[in-house]
């Protein structure tokens, strides 16, 4: 229930949103928010976050201070996350205050540790890649190379995975931190499913994403949807995305991120409590973006549809250049901008660094081989080098 007495749609300057993060994922949020007359407030540590310029009220300060976040929330209506490294105790002290929190600060606690996300997928008999953890006695015997090591706590972007191929990979000092061992899926696809849960408990699931990885930066370079994946494939990663929510009685926008083994099974890696890079394509390429679904839960509104508005989608992240330094200077974006079904986002970082995410490329289309072709030219005009080479 929200504090106090609203009107049909939770809008204008008397219903107050607040966002811990102002990175891209806020500033996509902001630009739908708009629209809807929603007024976003943003707290972020950087005095140069990308939502900065663009919020009502933006507060510099950490996310991880409980203080800090709760005098940033009190008087908010309603407060979510674009990141789920915050503090939760921040989170509860704040619900305990009467202030709507989307996610529960329950769930950023159990998503935040990577070791805790994988006692909860066992213990629901969601499939997952089998696994140990080393801080609370588990071990490497019986487990068989190649392994993964992953911290439990504070990783993202793949900084904080290793892949251990044989005894002599093992890194003891790095052993020793607290961290999950987990088997290592013979990955035949990398797919997302994006799915959306109100407080009445309906969902919404957006077409199926297969994400392509750049083996330089682990990070994704381009993702297409819907991916190319048989009905019965396609069913049974939906099923497990609701499966996963519904256990969690989950309140938000989640992405799930799922194997797809060469041996044709699927096995959930991992979930973010929120906006994902794996669905900036909606925007463009379906009835309700992401950013706008996310914003529906939070001001308790109806979900929106996710039908495609475009057959196909593609995605390219624009990301520094491995050797870039200073003002980002994007090379030949203008040949990009002339591409039809092309739809460049820039994130306003004013400093680039080697594999930021300095922004991202939409290209919609009526099939997979056309949206293909131009992701591919994309991947191979567009770079983002900077003023300073390091
Ligand atoms: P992060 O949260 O930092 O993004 P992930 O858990 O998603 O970390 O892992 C990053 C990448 O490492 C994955 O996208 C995948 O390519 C690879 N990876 C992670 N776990 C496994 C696994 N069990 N088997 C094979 N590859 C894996």
């Amino acid at each position: 229930m929200l504090r106090k007495d609203l009107t049909s749609l939770n809008t204008g300057p008397t219903f107050r949103i607040g966002v811990l993060g102002g990175g891209q994922l806020g500033r996509m949020m902001i630009q739908t928010a708009i629209d809807l007359d929603m007024r976003v407030e943003v707290m972020d540590p950087s005095h140069e976050a990308p939502c900065r310029s663009l919020t009502h009220r933006f507060i510099q300060g950490d996310l991880n201070d409980s203080d800090a976040v709760y005098d940033f929330g009190k008087d908010l209506d309603v407060i979510t996350i674009e990141i789920e490294h915050v503090s939760v105790e921040g989170l509860r002290r704040l619900e305990a205050s009467g202030v709507r929190v989307i996610p529960k600060p329950n769930h950023i606690a159990l998503i935040q540790d990577k070791g805790l996300q994988k006692q909860f997928f066992a213990k629901h008999k969601i499939p997952t890649a089998d696994f140990t953890l080393i801080d609370e006695g588990g071990c490497l015997t019986g487990m068989g190379f190649p392994v993964v090591q992953k911290l439990r706590v504070g990783g993202y972007d793949g900084k904080g995975v290793q892949i251990l191929k044989s005894e002599s990979d093992i890194d003891q000092k790095r052993f020793s931190e607290a961290s999950v061992l987990e088997q290592a899926v013979d990955i035949d696809k990398e797919l997302g499913v994006i799915v959306a849960r109100n407080s009445a408990g309906a969902t919404a699931i957006y077409p199926i994403v297969e994400s392509i990885f750049d083996p330089n930066a682990n990070l994704v370079s381009s993702l297409f949807a819907p991916a190319q994946i048989d009905d019965s494939l396609t069913q049974k990663a939906k099923d497990l995305a609701l499966n996963v929510v519904e256990a969690m009685d989950f309140v938000g926008l989640m992405a799930v991120e799922l194997f797809l083994s060469k041996t044709g099974d699927l096995f959930v890696n991992e979930i973010a409590p929120r906006t994902h890079n794996s669905g900036h394509h909606t925007i463009e390429s379906n009835q309700t973006s992401q950013f706008a679904q996310h914003l529906r839960v939070v001001a308790d509104l109806p979900l929106g549809n996710v039908s495609k508005l475009h057959e196909v989608a593609g995605m390219i992240n624009l990301l520094g250049a491995a050797d870039a330094f200073g003002a980002p200077v994007y090379e030949r974006l203008q040949e990009a901008i002339d591409m039809s079904g092309v739809h460049p986002h820039l994130y306003g970082k004013s400093q680039v660094k080697p594999f930021r995410k300095m922004g991202h490329v939409t290209v919609t289309g009526s099939n997979h081989e056309e949206v293909h072709n131009k992701v591919l030219k994309l991947l191979e005009i567009l770079s983002v080098t900077g003023t300073q080479e390091g």
